[in-house]
């Protein structure tokens, strides 16, 4: 990564004494988030791409319309182009038709008082008319002349004006936007081919720990297969990021050091999953504190406890490092609540992405004490009454992934709430929107 930018950031200690109560055993949620979101850099690298290959980038300049769209005053319906001034609002009206205006073929004559141009959706409006009566609403059609019934159309109705939708030279697209397959459309209807995005960040991760097995590997006694490289792999594609995947590395010193090493020298990320708990016979913290800049974290949330945050160093190059607990939903939700948004600042996406909450009714009640945020996996549908209401998916164990893949939501419980009770409005948020 653009080791002189990270190197001459604030050390974690620094960022860290700007917070009143700081607190490692018992951090808020939202203390966390602002600790890493002071600390990480964003990548300053951009490349040109193809609009195609711009999807789901983060754009590094605003881009400036070179044209009006539409580029003229245009119908918005099938029917007659007149001007407006011809309208009386108690008496029918007359008109002389002269011929017809189709999309990319405008009709160039002059269009008089008392006359009409037949007009396509599209067409550019011919010369002085300013207004279109939809073929619909009109009486008496033949080749020559059309009615108009009082009161069908107003003055100015159903014309596009140039430059509606976008002004020349006003920005079009704002730097930090993520591009969505309506912005490649928008850059197309602006003739624009190229244009610049961040570069894609790279993420490294891997699991810690002697029980994990690779699949394809049998399952010893006490073994459990490795899932955490995949739902990993899952949300870090969907990110948008390049990944290396470290595979599966075993509990000693010697594997754990050059694992870190690699990775850092490979990468502008790292995320690990496990040996970050309480008392974790294991070397995974002790490498992450003798590699770097690295502070241990009890956060204040359920799932996902502990957590390491910081960044290593491995000859001269460094890298950001998310050290997730090892529980399968642990690493999900840490991912999401603080990796994502960290990550996302760090491929150059603009300030907010904190993802949408929205009230709904709790469909039975919840078990929640104050003084830590949980996020209990929900499935939200359309109560009998029609109204929207969540239940949450049966246990809430950290590792009973099954609760987060048969859930739609999560059900954030902020840190202050106590017990919900049937009928009681949550705050959720959906996992997959339009995508
Ligand atoms: P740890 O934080 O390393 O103590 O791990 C907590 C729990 O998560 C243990 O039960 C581990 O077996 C489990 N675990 C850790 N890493 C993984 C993984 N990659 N895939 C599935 N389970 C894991
Ligand atoms: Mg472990």
């Amino acid at each position: 990564m653009d080791n002189d930018s990270a190197s001459s950031r604030t050390t974690l200690a620094g960022v860290i004494s700007c917070l009143s109560d700081y607190d490692p055993d018992a951090l808020p949620v939202q203390d966390a988030q602002t600790i890493i979101r002071q600390f990480i850099a964003p990548v300053s690298a951009v490349e040109k791409v193809a609009i195609r290959s711009a999807l789901d980038r983060v754009l590094a300049a605003d881009i400036v319309s070179p044209i009006n769209v539409p580029a003229h005053d245009n119908s918005a319906m099938d029917g007659y182009a007149l001007h407006g001034t011809d309208l009386k609002a108690d008496q029918d009206l007359q008109l002389k038709v002269l011929g017809t205006a189709y999309a990319g073929r405008a009709f160039d004559g002059k269009v008089g008082s008392g006359e009409c141009v037949r007009i396509m959706t599209g067409a550019v409006m011919p010369d002085d008319c300013d207004t279109v009566i939809p073929q619909e609403f009109t009486r008496d059609e033949s080749e020559s002349g059309v009615t108009v019934p009082a009161g069908s159309v107003r003055a100015g109705d159903n014309r596009r004006l140039k430059g509606e939708d976008l002004a020349q030279g006003t920005p079009a697209l704002r730097k930090g936007k993520i591009l969505r397959p309506a912005d490649l459309g928008l850059l197309a209807s602006l003739g624009i081919a190229e244009v610049p995005v961040h570069r894609r960040l790279r993420v490294a991760f891997f699991s810690t720990g002697d029980e994990l097995r690779s699949i394809g590997e049998t399952l010893d006694e006490g073994c459990v297969y490795d899932s955490n490289r995949y739902t990993l792999y899952g949300m870090l594609t969907r990110l948008g990021c390049d990944i290396v995947d470290m595979g599966v590395v075993k509990d000693n010193p010697v594997s754990l050091e050059n694992a870190f090493r690699t990775a850092c020298e490979n990468a502008d990320a790292i995320i690990t999953s496990g040996g970050v708990s309480v008392g974790a016979a294991d070397y995974t913290k002790q490498m992450m504190a003798q590699l770097g800049d690295v502070t241990f974290w009890k956060i204040g949330m359920r799932p996902g406890r502990p957590m390491a945050f910081g960044r290593i160093s491995s000859r001269g190059k460094d890298a950001f490092l998310f050290g997730l607990p090892g529980n399968p939903v642990a690493v999900m939700v840490t991912f999401y609540f603080f990796a994502r948004q960290a990550l996302l600042y760090m491929m150059g996406a603009s300030e907010d992405q904190t993802p949408m909450t929205v009230p709904v009714r709790s469909k039975a009640a919840i078990r929640k004490r104050p003084g830590r945020t949980e996020f209990q996996r929900g499935i939200l549908s359309v109560g009998e009454d029609g109204v929207r209401e969540v239940r949450i998916t049966g246990s809430q164990g950290s590792g009973v992934l099954r609760s987060m893949s048969e859930a739609n939501c999560m059900v954030v419980l902020e840190h202050d709430r106590a017990e919900v009770k049937a009928g009681d409005m949550v705050n959720v948020i959906l996992f997959d929107g339009l995508i």
